[in-house]
C-alpha cells in the first residue's frame, strides 16, 4: 500500500475537483479495464472530470464494462488523446510497470509529460516515473489493489455496483477464476463483499466467458491441433499463423486464454502460445508456468518481454517458425 504519508497527501489532492486521466498496457485484458472503470467511476463521484485512455482498442468481451464506452483510443484519436493527457493535472497509470508497456507511440508521448503520476501495479520492477508508487507482486490483479486503494482513502462506501462490477471483472479474469496461487483470503473477502454491493456474479462470468463466436471456438479447435509436447522440458507450445488466425475471421480477444490450455497436460511446467501479426511484423507470445519457473525472467532475457513469475508476455521480431525454433534452442540450453 502506498504510505500514511501518501495517502494523506492523495486524499488531500482528491479533495477538490480536478481534471485526471487514467491510462492502462497496450491490449488491455479485463485486469486494466476493470481497474481503470472502477477507479475511473469511483474518481467520478468525487466530481473529478475523468478520462480513461487506452492506448489501443479494447476486445468486445469487456465492452459491456460500465463507461467502457466512453473510452477515448490513444491509437485512433491521438490528437484528442494527447490534450486530455496534457491538460490533466494527476494521471493514474494502472496495471503495468513501465511506460513502454502502453506501446511507443502513446509510451513516448507519455515520457514527455511532467505532470504527476500514480502508479497501481501488481508487476515485477516497476520504473520510477510515478510521484506515488503502489506496487506489490503479491497481488493477484490491480483490481484488488484499487479495492484497498480506495478503503485505504476511506472511501469504502463509494463502492457502488458500477465500482464493485468492474473491480469483480478484473479479480475474476487475472486469477483464472480464482484458481491461480495468489487468490487469498483477502481476495475473497474482497469479492465477497463486491457481491453485496450488488454485482451479479454469474451474470459477469456469462458476458465474460459464455459469448464466443463459432469461427472463436473452431480457432480453439485448430489451437489445440497445434498443440506440441516436449516432454523433455515439461514444455508445450501452440502456434497460431496470421492465415490461420485470418481463416477464422479472428477478432480482437479470440486468442484470450487459449495458451492455458497447455499447462493442463500432466507432467507440463511450462507452455506458450505464439501469435504471428503480420500487420505488426512480429510475433507476440504468452508464457505460463506452473511452480518455479520464472516466465518473467524468461520473457526479459529472450523475448523482449515482462509480467509475472507465472505468467507473461515478449514478442519476437523473427518469422513464426523461427521463433518457434529460438525457443526450444533456448531451452534445449538452459537445461544443458
Ligand atoms: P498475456 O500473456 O495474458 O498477454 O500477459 C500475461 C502477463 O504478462 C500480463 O500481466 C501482461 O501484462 C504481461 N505481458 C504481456 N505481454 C508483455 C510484454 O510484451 N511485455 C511485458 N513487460 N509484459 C507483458
Ligand atoms: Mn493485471
Amino acid at each position: 500500500m502506498f504510505t500514511t504519508t501518501e495517502i494523506k497527501k492523495l486524499k488531500e489532492i482528491l479533495s477538490h475537483p480536478k481534471k485526471i486521466s487514467i491510462v492502462s498496457h497496450r491490449n488491455p485484458d479485463g485486469d486494466a479495464m476493470g481497474s481503470s472503470l472502477g477507479l475511473l467511476h469511483f474518481l467520478q463521484q468525487l466530481n473529478h472530470e475523468v478520462t480513461f485512455v487506452s492506448p489501443n482498442d479494447f476486445p468486445d468481451f469487456l465492452a459491456w464494462l460500465p463507461n467502457a464506452k466512453n473510452t477515448v483510443i490513444f491509437e485512433k484519436e491521438e490528437e484528442k488523446a494527447k490534450d486530455i493527457l496534457n491538460s490533466s493535472e494527476l494521471i493514474f497509470t494502472l496495471d503495468f510497470n513501465a511506460l513502454h508497456r502502453t506501446g511507443h507511440q502513446m509510451g513516448a508521448y507519455l515520457e514527455t509529460l511532467t505532470l504527476p503520476m500514480v502508479l497501481i501495479d501488481h508487476h515485477e520492477l516497476p520504473d520510477d516515473y510515478p510521484a506515488f508508487t503502489f506496487s506489490d507482486t503479491n497481488y493477484g490483479s490491480t483490481c484488488q489493489m484499487v479495492y484497498d486503494f480506495i478503503n485505504a482513502l476511506g472511501y469504502n462506501h463509494l463502492i457502488d455496483k458500477d465500482v464493485a462490477t468492474c473491480i469483480y471483472t478484473g479479480i475474476l479474469t487475472d486469477s483464472g477464476g480464482f484458481r491461480f496461487p495468489k487468490t487469498t483470503p483477502a481476495t475473497h473477502r474482497c469479492v465477497a463483499e463486491l457481491i453485496e454491493r450488488g454485482v451479479n456474479n454469474s451474470e459477469v462470468y456469462n458476458l465474460l466467458y459464455d459469448n464466443s463466436t463459432y469461427n472463436r471456438l473452431q480457432l480453439l479447435g485448430r489451437a489445440l491441433q497445434n498443440l506440441k509436447v516436449l516432454p523433455q522440458y515439461n514444455a508445450s507450445y501452440i502456434t497460431l499463423s496470421q492465415k490461420e488466425l485470418d481463416s477464422f475471421n479472428y477478432q480482437k480477444g479470440d486468442t484470450e486464454g487459449i495458451v492455458n490450455y497447455g499447462l493442463t497436460i500432466k507432467g507440463i511446467h511450462l507452455t506458450a502460445i505464439f501469435i504471428e501479426n503480420k500487420e505488426e511484423g512480429i510475433v507476440k507470445i504468452s508464457f505460463r508456468s506452473q511452480g518455479s519457473f520464472d516466465v518473467n525472467q524468461f520473457a526479459r532475457n529472450h523475448f523482449n518481454g515482462g509480467g509475472h513469475i507465472n505468467a507473461a508476455g515478449g514478442k519476437s521480431f523473427s518469422n513464426l517458425e523461427e521463433t518457434v525454433n529460438q525457443f526450444i534452442a533456448i531451452l534445449a540450453k538452459e537445461k544443458a
